[in-house]
């Protein structure tokens, strides 16, 4: 399998690289994103092998189809070390629970920071770890962080060989909860750095470091964001575990609905049904930060300003612009490079929006891909969340409320849906005590977390402390 990027253009051959080599990258080198050259099919004799398969046996499957620069033995087994009852609290890994209706919640924040973004980051812990081994190198990751995403990297990444993490977070943003799950790990290998600044500085800090060549090729500095095809990947395997739990046979199809920010899971629900996963459709739930919900309702993809994006209490699909949205898009493009260029990188840095609404291409995106999309706002939320714990006794977090809420309206008669659940209660506290007059449940192993010693530096907002930090901390 090889890889191309979004932006490759037809005249001269892509690069052509394989796994490993777009493993340790982010952007391509022409500012697209990776994917691979074409879509592997499933047909109906794998579907059915695979329906009884463990979930890191099923994991191995997938991801066989897209890595064939590791060697089989040593690809199942980094799958079978990552997908554990252990890791995830159940059997299933990823287990549907009922919602009534032909609604199904899957679960998919039980592991380690309870996010879905475990599902992905594990797994890339493990690989990072093989494949810089093999190549005797090492690697330090730079992120920034205002949640869930620092706190999977932190934890795939805890205590692995050749692997270190410099993780920023504006001081003060993140919920309490998900501060003491960073700043409590006391591995030598991460470093929690808090900036006196917001996320946008941050952001800003990542991207001048890793703007310093030079630096960045001394240090070896790597990131583990959204955009990584390795993380997109892994996440194709739920969708498959989550099939087959609402399914008998393969002449069955399901819909899912996705709450969205960034488009990197919802993304892999696009990669699962173009591999012949029998999806009927896929519904992208937004919180009041409406990008992808306009697009999909009007054919325009509009970046929004700082000031209009706005903070919610789904804050991790507060996003101003989607970065994996690129990749859906060169499909609906028919995977024109230049075309996809022209949108994303002329027209969004001109005007800063882009429209396909009188593209006959902008039609398929629900007839031919199967999307479809609506919103959720705080008042929405807070309802979904007291109606699920009334009618259900099921306690949903923020963010996964947004998803039932849409999921009930796109509802179609005969097609069970599946909402994935993208954290837990607990990590949004305060809105489930605004919703319910109660405290969500605490799950077992985090009593008192709040209470633990914590392990962070704090530096002002510049580049150059930060550059200083990572030179005092790498040997
Ligand atoms: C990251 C995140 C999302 C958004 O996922 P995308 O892949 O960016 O669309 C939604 N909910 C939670 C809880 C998250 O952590």
């Amino acid at each position: 399998m090889h890889y191309l990027s979004t932006r490759a253009s037809t005249g001269n051959p892509p690069e052509r690289k394989r796994f490993c080599d777009i493993l340790l990258e982010g952007l391509a080198p022409d500012g697209g994103l990776y994917l691979p050259e074409h879509y592997p099919q499933v047909n109906d004799a794998m579907l059915a092998k695979w329906r009884s398969l463990s979930y890191a046996e099923l994991a191995f499957e997938v991801l066989s189809l897209y890595i064939d620069d590791i060697p089989a033995a040593d690809l199942k087994a980094i799958c079978l070390k990552t997908y554990t009852e252990d890791v995830f609290g159940s059997p299933e890994i990823v287990p549907l629970r009922p919602l009534g209706d032909g609604l199904h919640l899957q679960a998919l924040s039980n592991g380690p920071t309870l996010a879905f973004k475990d599902m992905a980051m594990q797994l890339l812990g493990n690989l990072f770890e093989y494949e810089l081994a093999r190549r005797g190198e090492a690697l330090n990751i730079l992120g920034a962080t205002s949640g869930d995403t620092g706190s999977a990297a932190e934890y795939a990444m805890r205590g692995k060989q050749g692997v270190r993490v410099f993780m920023l977070s504006p001081n003060g943003r993140m919920s309490p909860f998900q501060q003491a799950q960073m700043f409590s790990l006391q591995d030598e290998n991460i470093h929690n750095i808090v900036i006196d600044g917001v996320f946008d500085d941050c952001q800003d800090i990542v991207k001048a470091v890793s703007n310093d060549l030079a630096f960045k090729r001394r240090y070896r500095i790597g990131t583990v964001n959204s955009i990584n095809w390795a993380r997109l990947m892994a996440q194709v395997v739920y969708y498959f575990a989550g099939y087959f739990q609402a399914t008998r046979t393969s002449e069955e199809k399901v819909s899912f609905t996705v709450p969205s920010g960034n488009f990197g899971n919802v993304c892999a629900g696009h990669v699962a049904r173009m591999m012949g996963l029998p999806i009927d459709r896929l519904v992208v739930a937004t919180n009041e930060n409406d990008v992808l919900d306009e697009f999909f309702r009007t054919g325009v993809y509009r970046v929004r300003q700082s000031a209009d994006t706005h903070e919610t209490s789904s804050p991790s699909m507060d996003i101003s612009k989607a970065s994996n949205f690129e990749r859906f898009v060169f499909d609906l493009l028919g995977r024109d490079g230049g075309k996809t260029r022209a949108l994303f990188h002329d027209q969004i840095s001109s005007q800063g929006c882009f429209e396909l609404a009188s593209d006959p291409a902008f039609t398929m995106a629900a007839s031919r891909f199967g999307f479809a999309s609506g919103k959720s706002t705080h008042a929405d939320r807070l309802a979904t969340i007291r109606d699920t714990w009334a009618r259900f006794g099921a306690m949903v977090d923020t963010h996964t409320a947004d998803g039932v809420k849409v999921a009930r309206e796109q509802m179609q008669a005969g097609v069970p849906m599946i909402v994935l659940e993208t954290a837990l209660p607990i990590k949004f506290a305060a809105t489930i005590e605004e919703a319910l007059g109660r405290s969500p449940m605490r799950p077992a192993g985090f009593e008192g977390i709040e209470a633990l010693p914590k392990r962070f530096a704090r530096l002002p907002a510049d580049a150059a402390s930060i550059q200083r930090y990572i030179m005092q901390n790498v040997d």
